[in-house]
């Protein structure tokens, strides 16, 4: 273990790691254990102030002036800190957000990759000439949008940062960024990171914060141009109406309650062990989980019987523990909100065939959960309780597999399992989602667009349409006629 317990941590502004301005700091928890893993500082008004200062200055100077390919080569040695320190920072992430260092693991590879993506597409942001003819030369530039701020969520804090930070300075732009209060460690140390490898002042700042204070201090900002959000649909519409007084650029990641659709004809063996990693992978804090298992009647109840009796086989625990296929979730009022739900869901009239309760000891665990004899409409199945629960629901033929696919406000993610490749396909097609997995539960790569349709939000992660995101585009006009041209004789 490398992490030093009880460290404390600063804001990092303007390339360096210091106090609130209020003096302001807070215990990070552990929740696997209930035990303290560090303290950090929380930044206020006037830390938002100082860090947009900053990120202005960075733009106004050394940032600001720094060309796309020594951007790329920046990306790239943020990629090889993070590859270089990636036990450090699984281990803080595993131990700050509870969750299994297996799969933590896999998130800090993937931060490595995003950087590595958006370093290889720098040199693809460029404007285009037209040729309009007669005297005008046309042409059109790409800007960075300016200041960001980025707002991201305390499941996957430090691949949520690197997802928002990664194109943002690609572009250009300049970055203040605030995670959770509850998770701000792996992010403070990305930003340390990047500072070691040659990051100008002021390029990347970092203010944890209450979110209805501070995030809301920094999405209304005069100093910031455009806003980044990942969280909660609710707390992404409060963001957008923030955002619609001063007309701000604004982008948003939010819920979901994402399908995943058995026909009869799928390799069960394959669809079963990945329709649970799908649910159950970060015990369920996933936008993108398949919280929704839609399953062919004809195999309902033998696909529920071992799907249950696979999650009964999942090793819950230590996050520590290599093994460990489902850790801790991330608070004990957490833990008790999704439990809530599956009170809920047995007044509705569902049937619990695994878990249904707290785990043991003093962790934030709950029992990886199936409900059964679910239908669409019950609040288990409408509302994203972001834990380790599952609902079960029968359908009876394609069209009604898609029907219920789409019946939720969410269009987050769909997985499809399917023996019949162009009913792969065109399920794909009916379903209203941003992506569909066919006949594979993985979700995020970098190179291909992540995000939402409906009530899960707009723009796109991880891909070269993110880019788009932190860019203007700004046309222009050159008279090449050697008179002089008379706008009025048009
Ligand atoms: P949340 O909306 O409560 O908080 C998200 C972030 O917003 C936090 O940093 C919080 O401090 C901040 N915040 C809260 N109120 C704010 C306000 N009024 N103004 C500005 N900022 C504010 O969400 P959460 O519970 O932390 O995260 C879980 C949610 O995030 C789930 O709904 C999940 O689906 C979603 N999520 C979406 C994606 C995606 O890519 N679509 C990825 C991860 C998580």
């Amino acid at each position: 273990m490398v992490v030093a317990i009880g460290r404390e941590y600063g804001l990092f502004i303007d390339g360096e790691r210091v106090e609130a301005a209020s003096g302001d700091a807070r215990d990070i928890a552990e929740p696997a254990t209930g035990g303290v893993l560090g303290r950090a500082a929380m930044a206020g008004d006037a830390d938002v102030d100082r860090a947009v200062d900053a990120a202005r200055a960075a733009l106004d100077g050394a940032w600001g002036r720094t060309p796309p390919n020594e951007r790329a080569r920046l990306l790239q040695a943020l990629a090889d800190a993070i590859q270089a320190n990636r036990s450090e920072l699984a281990e803080l992430e595993a131990r700050n957000v509870g969750k299994a260092i297996s799969s933590v693991k896999a998130e800090v590879a993937g931060a490595v990759e995003n950087f590595r993506f958006f370093a290889s597409v720098v040199g693809s942001v460029a404007g285009r000439s037209n040729p309009i003819g007669g005297s005008l030369l046309t042409y059109s530039l790409k800007e960075p949008v300016g200041v960001c701020g980025q707002i991201v969520p305390w499941n996957y804090p430090l691949l949520m940062a690197t997802w928002k930070l990664s194109p943002a300075l690609a572009a250009g732009c300049s970055v203040v960024l605030k995670p959770d209060p509850q998770t701000p460690l792996s992010v403070l140390r990305i930003a340390e990171l990047a500072a070691e490898v040659g990051f100008p002042a002021g390029a990347i700042n970092v203010v944890p914060g209450e979110g209805p204070t501070t995030g809301a201090y920094l999405v209304k900002h005069p100093g910031v141009d455009k806003v980044a959000f990942t969280g909660s649909t609710r707390t992404g519409g409060e963001v957008m109406r923030l955002c619609s007084d001063p007309i701000k650029r604004v982008s948003l990641e939010l819920g979901g309650k994402s399908p995943n659709l058995v026909f009869a004809d799928a390799d069960l063996d394959d669809a079963i062990p990945s329709s649970v990693w799908s649910i159950y992978y970060a015990a369920g804090q996933s936008c993108e989980a398949r919280s929704r298992v839609l399953v062919e009647r004809s195999i309902y109840d033998d696909f529920v019987s071992r799907f249950a009796a696979f999650v009964g086989d999942l090793k819950v625990g230590d996050p520590l523990d290599p093994e460990t296929q489902v850790g801790s979730l991330i608070s004990a009022a957490h833990r008790d909100r999704v439990h809530g739900y599956v009170e809920r869901g047995l007044e509705e009239g569902v049937e619990v065939l695994a878990g249904g309760a707290p785990g043991e000891g003093k962790g934030a665990f709950y029992r990886p959960t199936v409900l059964a004899k679910a239908t669409n409409a019950m609040a288990v199945a409408q509302e994203e309780i972001f834990g380790p629960v599952v609902v079960a629901i029968p359908f009876e033929d394609e069209a009604d597999a898609v029907r219920i696919a789409n019946d939720v406000k969410y269009g987050l993610f769909a997985t499809v399992w399917t023996g019949d490749a162009a009913r792969g396909h065109r399920v794909a097609r009916a379903i209203k989602a941003g992506m569909v997995g066919i006949n594979t539960p993985y979700t995020a790569f970098p190179g291909i667009p992540f995000g939402g349709y409906k009530q899960s939000g707009f723009g796109r992660e991880l891909s070269v349409e993110t880019l788009e995101l932190y860019l203007e585009t700004k046309g222009v006009l050159v008279s090449t006629s050697p008179k002089p041209f008379n706008p009025f004789r048009l």
